[in-house]
């Protein structure tokens, strides 16, 4: 598997910083058990990270500061350790890290023409919403922009957005009004993890007669 397409720096150092709520979290992570490049990158922020704590122990440091960094060190730890256990739902799902494997999920249902949507269910509550999106081969989202952002992992299967060919192990974050058209172009069906905050608005008539139908 080689990774074209990784998180903005930005995301990785608040992800080694702990700041991420769970959503955006579970994204990152997912990304990271496939990408060597990126987990050394966040192994060196926390290190730096840590030596910045130590300096600044002796003076004022926030009651939370440290544990929130600790924390987040447990969850990247979970995230890529956890032992083999299988849970029912979310098993047949191609490329997708066991730690998420563990989360309960919805069935897969329709939300648009060749695309099906699964919910997964987070074990505590998070302003960001997780979920795997199917698409068929040959799919062509419906130009849409989003009122949040947008973290995609692709699992499996591959499309093209904004010239860029995103493919397993790949990362795309989209935000606020960037217009999103993205084509399937894998022969199997395209499966990804997503991130979403914030809601989706489809553009165009198609768009507009279609959104009513649409419930992310
Ligand atoms: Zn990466």
């Amino acid at each position: 598997m080689t990774i074209h397409h990784h998180p903005p720096e930005e995301l990785l150092t608040a992800f080694a910083a702990g700041l991420l709520d769970l959503g955006q979290h579970v994204a990152i992570a997912t990304h990271l058990v496939g990408c060597a490049r990126c987990r050394d990158a966040v192994r060196a922020m926390e290190h730096v990270g840590g030596a910045v704590l130590a300096g600044l122990l002796p003076t004022a440091m926030s009651g939370g500061a440290l544990a929130s960094v600790e924390a987040g060190l447990d969850r990247l730890v979970a995230a890529t350790t956890s032992p083999p256990r299988r849970a029912a739902g979310l098993a047949d799902v191609p490329g997708l890290p066991q730690f998420v494997r563990e989360y309960p999920a919805g069935p897969w249902r329709w939300i648009a023409p060749k695309v099906h949507l699964r919910p997964i269910q987070l074990p505590e509550a998070s302003s960001t919403r997780v979920f795997l999106l199917k698409s068929r081969s040959g799919t062509k989202m419906i130009e849409h922009t989003h009122t949040g952002f947008e973290m995609s992992c692709v699992l499996s299967g591959s499309f093209v957005h904004a010239g860029g060919h995103f493919g397993p192990g790949d990362f795309d974050l989209g935000e606020g009004d960037d217009d999103h058209e993205i084509m399937i172009d894998s022969q199997d069906d395209c499966i990804c993890l997503i991130a979403m905050q914030g809601d989706l608005k489809l553009n165009g008539m198609i768009g507009r007669l279609l959104q009513p139908l649409i419930r992310m």
